[in-house]
Order: C-alpha cells, then structure tokens, then sequence
C-alpha cells in the first residue's frame, strides 16, 4: 500500500469514555460524513459495543443505509432529516428522522415507526423550527400519533461566543419546558456538540459529538485529554539529489539554497494533503520532522531528507506521532487556513482504511 489510515479503535473508546464521565451524559455518536472520513462501518462497530452510546447519527438516509447493510443493530438517527422519495430508506432501514419543518412532520405519516427527533433553531438558522410553532407541532403530533423521542437544538459557536451559547441553552430549556407542560415527555433531550461540551446542560440527558470521538479538540484549551485515533501513513518511494539552485516541482516554488537530499512522498492533495501546506507543513520519519518542498502534487509529495538517514520503502506518517512528534488535523488545518473536520473529511477514497486495535497510548 503506498497511502493508508490505521484507525486505533481502543482510542475511540478511551475518547467515548473521558466524553462520558466528563458529561455525565450518554453519547449520540456522530458518524456522519463516513465518521469524518475515519470509516463509518469501523467506527460503528466499536460504539456498538459500548453501552453508554445510545444512538449513531449520519447525515442522510443512504449513510444510514451502509450501517444497516453491515449490520449495525443500533438506534440510527439522520441529522439531514426526511425527503418524500427517502420513505422507503426509513422504513427498510428502521432510520429514525430528525423533523425541523412542517412539510417534513406530515411525511412521518407514512413511516412504519413515527418515532421522530424534533429540532428547534436556537440561533444556527439552518435546520429547525422556531419557538413559536411549538402549538401547531403539538396538535399535529397528536393527531398523527407521533412519538417525539427526542427535542434537539444546534450550537454554532460553543467555541467562540459563550454569551450566545448561554442565551440558546436558555430558549431550548424554555422549549423543553413548554412539551412538559402540554404533558409531552421526551426520552432524549439534546443540544450540545464537541465545543458544547463545556456547558452545563442539566436539562439535557444526552451529548450529540463528532470531532471529540476522534480525538480533535474543537478549541485550544479543550478540557479533555482526548487521543486522535488515526494514523494517516504513506511511503518514501523515491531518493534523490539535488544540486544548489535547482528549482523543485511544479511551478519551481521551492529553489535549493544548498545542495540537499529529497525524498518522494506517495502522498499528495488526491489523498487529502491539501496543496495549500506546499512549501509550509511536514511529514515525519522515524521521529523527525521532513519538511515539505515545492508545490504538493495530486498523488507525491516533495520533503527535504538532508538530515533524515531514510531509504525507500520506509513509512511516513501524515497524521500521527513518530518519536516525540505528533501532527494533528489542527495543524494542517491552521496551515491551510481551514479547520480540521475538513481536513478529516478530505481524506479520500484511495486511502485504504484499516482498523487497529490496539494502539496503547490510552
Ligand atoms: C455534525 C453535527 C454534530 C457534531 O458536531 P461536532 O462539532 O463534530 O461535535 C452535532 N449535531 C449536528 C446537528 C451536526 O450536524
């Protein structure tokens, strides 16, 4: 193999359980997006072992129909919501839908088990209805005969803005309060992501989280000690030297002020490397830091070897430790101007996944 990701499932469920006894609250796991490129299959796998993790979320119907195909036997909620040609998906896959509109809430009509999540808009403005509709949901609801097993609200900037944050918790807890008055009581109330994990939430009984189970913590002084638990790993499969002056790759961005030793990495942005780490990041070997040389290509990637004794065939780490080395997706991200659910989301498809359980640095 010339470019892999070894998922370390022992360190998903280190990170399930710092999740679980941080929050007191049990998990929705957040496998959407292929679990953030980490393999939604592998990953569910092992959440289904864990009792504490009550639910698997995915995006969209199709996500949830890959699970059900591997025999993923537990609660699967789609975030996307219900389309009127999805019907079908949710009933042959026992998906359950999250219902933010009012044309969604009559499509549960033709679900097998109108058992439905119920999203509020808090201040995302996405998905969600609003405060206000919360009368019309109830008669509706009754006259279909629908369960809401649970109430849900969306956080965009835990991370960022905590007075906005407090302010949503707030109208969701006065949302909540409003069903119980009307003597509806939901089994799971939801509101707080990875970054919302630092709030309170006493009123809710579950955590919806994403990037914390794979071990990326949403901001700098994150609370828990959460491990990244993949390893992105690609091969040296060319040596070579370069003389003073030599221009390296495409468009000759890098120019060798010296005589240098490179190596070729079979890694490049066709694998998830974004370009724009060309000439700024680096990859490790055997505990070293090789710094990446001239633009990144679709499948190579050019690293200065000069003081790194390595031969062809040695393996080369993208995302992981070497030695005392670590690069996390926070580091390519804040190069690449961008943050780190895209990076992981990026990986692609030629990257063989491969699962590992035990990785040891729990
Ligand atoms: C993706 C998503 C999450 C998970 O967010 P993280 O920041 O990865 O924890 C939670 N809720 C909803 C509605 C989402 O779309």
């Amino acid at each position: 193999m010339r470019s892999w990701a070894e998922v370390y499932t022992d360190l998903l469920t280190g990170n399930c359980e710092k999740i679980y006894k941080f929050s007191k609250k049990d998990i929705i796991a957040v496998v959407k997006a292929d679990a953030y490129g980490h393999d939604s299959v592998i990953i569910s796998k092992t959440l289904e072992k864990i009792p504490f993790v009550k639910i698997l979320a995915v995006a969209t119907a199709e996500e949830g129909k890959i699970l059900r195909e591997k025999g993923i036997k537990k609660d699967i909620l789609v975030l996307g919501g219900i389309l009127k040609d999805e019907i079908e998906y949710f009933n042959k896959y026992s998906l359950i839908p999250v219902i933010s509109d009012f044309e969604s809430l009559k499509l549960v009509n033709y679900l097998k088990n109108k058992n439905i999540h119920i999203k509020f808009d808090t201040g995302m403005s996405r998905l969600g209805f609003y405060k206000k509709d919360i009368n019309k949901i109830i008669d509706l609801v009754k006259s279909y005969e629908i369960k809401i097993e649970g109430l849900m609200s969306h956080f965009p900037s835990a991370d960022i803005d905590k007075e906005f944050t407090l302010k949503q918790i707030e109208d969701f807890k006065s949302i909540v309060n409003l069903f119980r008055k009307n003597k509806i009581y939901p089994e799971y109330i939801h509101i707080q992501n990875s970054a919302g994990l630092i709030y309170k939430c006493d009123f809710c009984n579950l955590v919806r989280v994403g990037l914390v189970l794979y071990g990326e913590k949403p901001f700098e002084d994150f609370p828990l000690n959460i491990k990244n638990i993949m390893y992105l790993k690609a091969r040296l499969i060319s040596i070579k030297n370069i003389k003073k002056g030599q221009k390296i790759s495409y468009c000759g961005t890098f120019k060798a002020k010296k005589d240098m030793k490179v190596g070729i990495v079979s890694f490049g942005y066709a694998d998830g490397l974004p370009r724009a780490v060309s000439n700024k990041g680096y990859v490790l070997i055997k505990g070293k830091k090789a710094y990446i040389i001239g633009n990144i290509t679709m499948d190579m990637t050019i690293v200065d070897l000069t003081d790194i004794d390595a031969k062809i065939g040695d393996e080369v780490i993208i995302i992981g430790k070497s030695g005392k080395e670590e690069i996390k997706f926070s580091d390519i991200a804040k190069i690449s101007d961008t943050i780190s659910y895209e990076i992981m989301c990026g990986i692609s498809k030629r990257v063989k996944r491969i699962e590992k359980v035990k990785n040891g640095t729990r």
